[in-house]
């Protein structure tokens, strides 16, 4: 058995980011930018008002009440290129270029207008409501760094500085095969001794939330020829999951059978719980994350070691520290020398992170890991902890506080 850290560094390490490909802006959200992004306008492009109201000089207010002479309008989209001159006012709306030698804007609620003739009862600071050329951003200035996970706010910001293409990594192809003679798809009758699959479409759904493609392969039965034959349609993935099958029993045979076509084994086999029988090799230049079959199992190993494989692949750069602090909410007994990844609720009480972890922490229960919100991480050898402690969690994906 190798310790978490080990085998998520062979896993990470084992994985590249993909090649690059084109998208339109409105396909960029979630993508990878490979690329620097700059700007390719200054925005905005010259001094605007940002209200409602009247283009002055700011030196004719300076001895108020001012009565000044309104010379014209201008909207946005419109221009008004005569330089104010002394005693003269334009007009102006939200978005619209300033006049030439106007340096600042009145409200037009704070003015009495009375046909051309507009009176200000106030003085007025020089680049009052006006926003100066370049005060978002300047063209050429760098917006978003390569590796950035693009956000709805980032796809905003490229849109305005003009770029209409984003330079991306491929999102991963990732294939996922369910082994095991007990499994039925969801909505058949199962038989007495039979079980509902679930692990397809939850690590399925697992990794389209990661930002990559799932490539649902079905269920292989337990035998070397189902899962050789299941195993051609993995061809064309960037990397091949399985559940299940992975364990030490007679019937568990995807490692021997991968190893038969060719896998090379990198390791077998963690230091943590729930996930012990996780399995990792390549065959050929696909890796093979081999998960365990229960439900819980596979999906916190999907958690801790396909996630991070996805981020490396689709581009992403830094490497998120994702576990946090919280305070316990619940005693815990003592660990053994597994990592254990227990399954808990997070709330905030009175500023406090509190993670609460469940009674229960069966592999098997879906439903409890369906109400959890985070893992707390109970490394090898825990002493026993009481509720107020500090502990580590890591926050499932999707989940309160991770988003
Ligand atoms: P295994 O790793 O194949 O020994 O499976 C361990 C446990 O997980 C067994 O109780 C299986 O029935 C269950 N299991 C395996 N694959 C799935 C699946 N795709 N969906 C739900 N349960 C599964
Ligand atoms: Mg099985």
């Amino acid at each position: 058995m190798i310790p978490v850290e080990d085998a998520l560094a062979r896993v990470t390490a084992a994985v590249e980011p993909l090649e690059t490909e084109l998208v339109s802006l409105s396909e960029g959200l979630d993508r990878v930018l490979a690329e620097d992004l700059h700007a390719r306008v200054t925005q905005p492009p010259c001094p605007v008002s940002s209200m409602d109201g009247y283009a002055v000089r700011s030196v004719d207010l300076a001895k108020p009440p001012v009565t000044l002479t309104m010379v014209g309008e201008v909207a946005a989209g419109g221009r008004h290129d005569e330089a104010l001159a002394a005693g003269q006012t334009v007009r102006i709306f939200t978005g619209a270029p300033l006049p030439p030698d106007a340096d600042a804007v009145v409200i037009q609620e704070d003015v009495t207008a009375e046909g051309t003739r507009v009176t200000f009862p106030e003085p007025v600071a020089a680049g009052r409501f006006v926003r100066p050329a370049g005060l978002d951003f300047k063209a050429g200035e760098l917006g978003l760094p390569a590796g950035r996970r693009l956000s709805p706010r980032d796809i905003g910001l490229a849109a305005a500085m003009n770029v209409p293409w984003l330079t991306v990594h491929r999102r991963p192809r990732i294939a996922v095969l369910s082994t095991g003679d007990e499994l039925v798809l969801p909505g058949t009758a199962p038989g007495p001794s039979e079980i509902v699959a679930s692990n397809g479409f939850s690590l399925s759904a697992f990794v389209r939330l990661c930002g990559a493609q799932p490539l649902h392969l079905g269920i292989a039965e337990d035998s070397p020829e189902a899962l050789r034959s299941r195993l051609e349609a993995a061809r064309g993935a960037d990397l091949l999951v399985t559940s299940g099958g992975a364990s030490v029993g007679k019937h568990d045979i995807v490692g021997s059978v991968l190893e038969s076509l060719g896998m090379e084994l990198d390791f077998w086999r963690i230091a943590m719980r729930p996930g012990k029988p996780l399995m990792f090799g390549r065959m050929g230049a696909l890796p093979v994350l081999g998960l365990p079959g229960n439900p819980v199992s596979s999906l916190v190993c999907a958690e801790l070691f396909l996630k991070p494989a996805i981020d490396i692949m689709r581009g992403c750069r830094d490497e998120p520290h994702r576990t946090r602090r919280a305070t316990l909410a619940g005693g815990l007994a003592a660990n053994d020398r597994r990592q254990d990844y227990l399954r808990a609720r997070l709330r905030e009480e009175n500023g406090q992170l509190l993670a609460e972890p469940f009674e229960r922490q069966d592999s098997a229960m879906l439903a409890v890991l369906a109400e959890a919100d985070c893992l707390i991480v109970r490394p090898p050898h825990a002493p026993a902890a009481e509720a107020g402690e500090p502990v580590d969690i890591l926050p499932l994906s999707g989940c309160f506080p991770a988003g």
